[in-house]
């Protein structure tokens, strides 16, 4: 528990850095993009060095799918200068949205603590890099974005990176993906106002979700859901701040 706080003021910490390094960035792009591979592979070492190090992470599986997939490809060409893409805070995607900080990935994933061949559910595709990691647990991932050039951006370099199995949609995650339901697991990377009914109602028994919650940025916390035996646990987790979800059309 007292890791966890320690990592969560060090989360705030590094959000505030992160904000001044994007107020930067608007007036002088920096390159960070790198000329090779190998580059690449010592930043994304080094993210994972920060992730157990600085945030005390030990869960291997996890760790292992942060050190195999490529986050720098996941961030369309013209924001990948921005900031760089391994480092300790989230990156700019466009259409206003990030992915998050390493960390956070990192810690929503181990508490859903996803095993093979499970079905997981996330809302908010983005970049698709969250869904890759998913997918290198051997989940069979489906991933729903409401933005549809994000969609196709994701379902793009997922595929073109070889996660042919993970299932994207474009549309509305208010309303789950009920033909496929029910999910073992969902991860929520947009911030609802509250628990959405429509995807507690998609989660199979034992099932678990876990999701940003609070209309302010400035006061959000990650929520925990769990279905056992037919009955419903609420659990407040670390404070964060995620981009809202927005309501489509048909929201309910
Ligand atoms: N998980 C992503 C980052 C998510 S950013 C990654 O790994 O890159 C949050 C995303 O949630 C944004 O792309 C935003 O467009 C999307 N979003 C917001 N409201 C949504 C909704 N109602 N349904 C689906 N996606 C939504």
């Amino acid at each position: 528990m007292t890791r966890l706080t320690g990592a969560t003021g060090r989360f705030a910490a590094h959000l505030t850095i992160f904000a001044t390094a994007l107020a930067f960035a608007g007036c002088a792009r920096c390159e960070y993009v790198s000329s090779s591979e190998g580059d690449w592979d010592t930043q994304r070492a080094d993210m994972v060095r920060v992730l157990r190090d600085r945030y005390g992470m030990t869960d291997e599986r996890v760790l292992e799918a942060m050190a195999t997939v490529r986050r720098h490809v996941y961030i369309p060409g013209d924001f990948l200068g921005v900031v760089p893409p391994y480092g300790d805070h989230p990156c700019p995607i466009g259409y206003s949205q990030t992915i998050s900080q390493p960390f956070i990935v990192a810690y929503m994933t181990s508490r859903m603590d996803i095993r093979p061949g499970e079905k997981v559910l996330e809302i908010g595709t983005g970049s698709g890099y969250q869904a890759a990691i998913l997918a290198e647990l051997d989940a069979d991932v489906y991933t729903i974005e409401i933005i549809p050039e994000l969609a196709e951006h994701a379902r793009g370099v997922l595929e073109s990176e070889g996660y042919d199995s993970v299932h994207v949609l474009a549309g509305d995650g208010y309303l789950g993906w009920p033909e496929h339901a029910p999910f073992d697991a969902i991860i929520v990377t947009c911030a609802p106002e509250e628990v959405p009914e429509a995807l507690v109602s998609q989660l199979a028994d034992n099932g678990r979700m876990i999701l940003p919650v609070g209309e302010d940025p400035y006061s959000q916390s990650l929520v925990v859901c769990r279905i056992v035996d037919g009955v419903l646990t609420v659990e407040q987790d670390i404070p964060v701040m995620f981009v809202p979800m927005v309501h489509g059309e048909s929201s309910p």
